[in-house]
């Protein structure tokens, strides 16, 4: 288990800035048509937990089937950072490319998998 702090991530060119509260537990790999190829390992936070520290005039956002999720992505580098929408039960989250958090093992994550396709 891995305990909950702060973190701060973003973009490969540095546009798209963020920070976070997370732990790394709970991390999910979803096998849906858009995230098999864009290859995020996620996690999950509520709103309160992230806080977007710069790009957001810049990012763009990419939206498929039922159009509730918004895929962000930074037009210069391309790099998908984090999604942002809402829970089936309602609640807004956040769900964070742990990948691009400052410092982090991606090696030495233990990612499970999400069925997304079956959504
Ligand atoms: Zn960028």
């Amino acid at each position: 288990m891995s305990e909950t702090r702060k973190w701060t991530g973003g973009c490969h060119c540095g546009r798209v800035r963020f920070e976070a509260e997370l732990a790394l537990d709970g991390l999910k790999i979803c096998n849906c048509s858009y995230c098999q190829k864009r290859g995020s390992i996620m996690g999950f936070v509520p709103v309160s937990a992230f806080r977007l520290l710069s790009g957001k005039d810049e990012e763009k956002e990419y939206l498929f089937n039922k159009k509730k999720i918004h895929h962000t992505f930074c037009p210069e580098c391309g790099i998908g950072s984090y999604s942002y929408g809402t829970t089936p039960s309602g609640a807004s989250m956040v769900a964070i490319n742990v990948r691009c958090l400052d410092g982090v093992d991606a090696a030495a994550l233990t990612p499970t998998l999400f069925d997304g396709r079956s959504l």
